[in-house]
């Protein structure tokens, strides 16, 4: 759990999906009426949400240097089911990746990654290295190497854990 401010731009939609299953307590909001409405996922897209959830966050623990929590489907096969298109503004001429289809979540989280790799700000999406927590964050750190989603936390969590090895 963190108390930082959401993700830039449309990055704020992936940390949101990552951080729908709190994996200490398993509480998935993917499992709740609200969060279908906040994803705009219909019944039978919950498992594929899911799917991509944990694509996810084995990309955003790859951005922290970790392996993936568990065996997933790469993020690269699910995106490639999303394709983008090269969206032109006739007046200021500026370009952008849009989804070809704006309905699927999917496609939202493929135009997010696209946006945020312009942006420069997709290798800061990262997820907390503590195994009971994993939950996505911002890396605001100068140096962009913070470690945890929450130094007061799960940084603490990990300092406490090493001094009582020590014993
Ligand atoms: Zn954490």
């Amino acid at each position: 759990m963190s108390e930082r401010s959401p993700a830039p731009g449309g990055l704020a939609l992936v940390e949101a999906l990552v951080n729908t299953l709190d994996i200490e307590s398993d509480a998935d909001s993917l499992d709740t009426a609200q969060g279908h409405a906040r994803f705009g996922l219909t019944e039978d897209e919950i498992e594929q949400a899911r799917e991509l959830r944990e694509s996810l966050r084995a990309a955003l623990l790859a951005h922290a240097g970790h392996p993936p929590h568990r065996a997933v489907t790469p993020l690269g096969d699910l995106l490639a089911g999303a394709p983008l298109v090269v969206t032109v503004d006739p007046d200021s001429g500026s370009a952008a990746l849009a989804p070809a289809d704006t309905r699927p979540l999917l496609s939202r989280v493929a135009a997010a990654v696209a946006e945020a790799l312009v942006a420069g700000t997709w290798n800061r999406l990262k997820a907390c290295e503590a195994a009971d927590c994993h939950w996505a964050y911002y890396d605001r750190s100068p140096a962009g190497r913070g470690r945890w989603c929450s130094m007061q936390v799960c940084g603490a969590r990990a300092k406490m854990r090493r001094y009582r090895a020590k014993d």
